[in-house]
């Protein structure tokens, strides 16, 4: 078991796997040696400290070491057995028990050393383990003074001693036919354990500094792969087709500012200056514009698409739903009412000679930036002379497809915009191949929400607030969480929102209810008439987190807000300030404990969505963020990307150097990492052949 070849060996080759056992593997994701020595730890039991039975605490784990009383073995109806165990220190007892696991009877002897690793609990007035780990402890063996043992993801019918026992012996058997995927140097200058040493160490680290190097020589591998993928991306993007060159100059500029009625901030003049920079280069541009709801990105969207049209080009900016399309066509619309630029509008609805007609403008050219949702790509429109694609609320699309459009001229740049407050960590994996423009602040005038966390028996008092604004004028929503159970529940409790309301608090006011079950028709139905006054109150899920405009609408009560995610709280009640009156929202939470309260009570004190949204991270971990059908990455496999963001920043920063000396790997000595990037994440990034 010295090759290449043995590491590829099925995990039967070694000894005490038979079949049956390969296949419960097998399930695991474990088909060969190699899969196997892979297969990392999910955690640890800690026997660093032997504990005392005097000592013991109810519901904690403890290691014991302790002599064998006595061992039985009773059947307990057919083919069900009990191993009753006792076991001594002194004069402290232990009782032991394993149900329906016969053979545990046959391990132990009486007299007999034995160390034991589990859970205890007080029964009858002596403590109890139940199917703890056992060991053995042969009568001239030194008991181990502080071991870690591994604790492995098991399948039904799979014991963790059959994995640890297989594991020891794939290691065993000698894993110099493992190749080491760094250069001795590179292991060196990053201080990284090599494999040799890691692989045994993260299967049975001898303490804890020991593991801890151990990971981290893993985690760092698999964030290099990941981000290297990323860059490879990158390389392909850049290196593809040229783009038009868009350079900005006094004159365009100061004709494109003269459309605007106010002053851009200096945030939004710096992330231009940014963003054009890339575009006066022939190297397509990918980049990410990223700021928090009404930071002003759409005005910066505007700047970028009217300096295309100013090179005689075409712009296109892509909304996720056809009502946020509209949206995007009149503001610009007004904004540009002044000039003689040329705006289309595609979207689902428009059909038959109108979307014929639309057609032909953009192939002609007549049609200089081109509003749409999703049908503009699924149209595969022909454009004339296509320069920027801007995206706007990327992560609804899905991360990887956006390249799908055909265009005249060159390869267009891309501008992704999203206000969806992520993680840095979780932005550098999910946005790792794209470059990133942050617009800070937001534009004078606009002010943070109000917003409220009352106790319960304060309620009624917001329900008089929201209805005296109500008849002031103002609008309102009532947001109802998701409800774990189905959308055909979601939807009930929903209803069940809107009649409680309809005939309760609300109940001389005209309301209406959107959701996601609703078809794209009446989902428009129910916005529009909210959007012209006729509904005063919209009872909602979070379909309208995204981007509707309704300046009007200063009040918003979120119901279970304990079920949502503090980014999307944030989100929600970013709906709520479009206008000149200020916003007020107000959470009914349903979890009652001090930590839920807590973490509601950071959007009280906090109004930065990028800060809440590190705060959830910390608090929640990635969630879906990472979700694979949305995003359609492989899961991490050691990795934490909390736990782990500094390794994270390490690995890209190396992941973008290396390809900056060698893009597309293409040098013998990255060869391997090439291979493991191309492995892994080819598919979900759709890299082709990079080099
Ligand atoms: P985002 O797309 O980031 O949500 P918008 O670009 O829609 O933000 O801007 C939010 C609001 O602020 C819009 O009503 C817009 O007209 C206004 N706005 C944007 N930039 C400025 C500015 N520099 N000065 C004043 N108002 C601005
Ligand atoms: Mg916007």
């Amino acid at each position: 078991m010295s090759t290449n070849a043995d590491m590829r060996a099925p995990v039967q080759f070694l000894k005490g796997c038979g079949a049956a056992r390969a296949q419960l593997l097998e399930k695991l994701g474990v088909r060969t040696v190699r899969d196997l020595l892979f297969f990392f730890p999910r955690q640890y039991d800690d026997l660093t400290e032997l504990r005392a039975i005097g000592e013991l605490e109810e519901g904690q784990p403890a290691t014991v070491l302790a002599t064998v009383e006595e061992v039985e073995l009773r059947q307990r109806g057919t083919g069900r057995s009990v191993v009753g165990m006792l076991v001594r220190q002194a004069d402290q007892f232990l009782q032991v028990l394993w149900f329906d696991q016969p053979f545990q009877a046959e391990r132990f002897r009486q007299g007999q050393q034995v160390l034991l690793s589990g859970k205890v609990k007080q029964h009858a007035a002596r403590w109890q383990m139940i199917h703890p780990q056992a060991k053995p402890i042969a009568p001239d063996g030194t008991p181990p003074a502080g071991e870690l043992l591994p604790v492995y993801p098991l399948t039904q019918g799979l014991a963790q001693r059959h994995v640890r026992q297989l594991v020891q012996r794939a290691l065993e058997a000698g894993i110099e036919g493992l190749e080491e995927v760094f250069p001795r140097e590179y292991l060196a200058q990053h201080n990284l354990l090599p494999l040799a040493t890691a692989l045994p160490w993260i299967h049975f680290p001898p303490d804890l500094d020991s593991l801890a190097a151990a990971r981290r020589r893993f985690v760092y591998q698999e964030l290099l792969v990941l981000q290297l993928a990323l860059a490879l991306k990158r390389f392909e993007f850049r290196r593809g087709e040229a783009a038009l060159r868009l350079a900005d100059s006094a004159r365009i500029d100061a004709r494109i500012r003269r459309l605007f009625p106010f002053e851009l901030t200096a945030a939004q003049n710096a992330a231009i200056a940014e963003i054009a920079a890339d575009l006066a280069q022939t190297q397509p541009m990918n980049r990410l514009l990223q700021g928090d709801v009404g930071s002003g990105k759409t005005v910066v969207a505007a700047y970028l698409m009217l300096l295309a049209v100013a090179h005689g080009a075409q712009a296109v900016l892509m909304a996720p739903t056809e009502i946020l399309a509209r949206q995007h066509h009149e503001t610009l619309g007004a904004l540009l009412a002044a000039s003689r630029v040329k705006l289309g509008l595609l979207t689902g609805a428009v059909t038959g000679k109108a979307r014929e007609e639309l057609v032909g403008q953009v192939a002609a050219g007549e049609i200089q930036i081109l509003i749409g949702t999703q049908a503009v790509v699924e149209e595969e429109l022909a454009f004339a002379r296509l320069a920027l694609v801007v995206i706007d609320e990327q992560h609804k699309f899905g991360v990887r497809q956006r390249s799908r459009l055909k265009h005249g001229g060159g390869q267009p740049h891309y501008l992704v915009m999203t206000a969806t407050p992520i993680p840095r960590t979780v932005g550098m994996t999910l946005f790792g191949d794209l470059d990133v423009t942050t617009l800070a602040g937001a534009p004078p005038g606009r002010q943070p929400v109000h917003t409220y966390l009352p106790p319960p028996e304060d309620r009624a008092r917001w329900w008089e607030f929201f209805r005296k604004k109500l008849r002031e004028g103002r609008q309102g929503y009532v947001i109802t969480p998701l409800v774990a159970g189905g959308e055909d529940t979601q939807v009930a409790n929903l209803e069940a929102t809107f009649e409680e309301l309809a005939n309760g608090e609300l109940e001389a006011f005209r309301l209406n209810l959107v959701h996601g079950r609703m078809s794209a028709a009446q989902k428009d139905a129910a916005m529009s008439s909210f959007r012209a006054g006729q509904t005063q109150v919209l009872v909602a899920t979070s379909v309208v987190e995204v981007g509707v405009d309704v300046p009007n609408a200063t009040l918003m009560t979120v119901q279970s807000a304990d079920r949502f995610g503090l980014a999307q709280l944030h989100q929600l009640r970013g709906r709520v300030s479009r206008g000149s009156h200020p916003g007020f929202c107000c959470l009914f939470a349903d979890d009652p404990s001090p930590a839920g309260q807590q973490r509601l009570q950071a959007l009280v004190d906090s109004h930065d969505g990028f800060a809440l949204a590190e705060t959830d991270f910390a608090l929640r971990g990635p969630g879906d963020l990472l979700g694979t059908q949305q995003h359609g990455l492989p899961p991490l496999r050691i990795a934490d990307l909390a736990a782990d963001a500094a390794v994270l920043e390490e690995a890209r920063r190396d992941a973008r150097e290396l390809v900056a000396l060698d893009p597309g790997l293409q040098q013998p000595e990255h060869a391997l990492l090439r291979r493991m990037a191309l492995v892994r994440y080819s598919h979900a990034l759709e890299l082709g052949d990079v080099g």
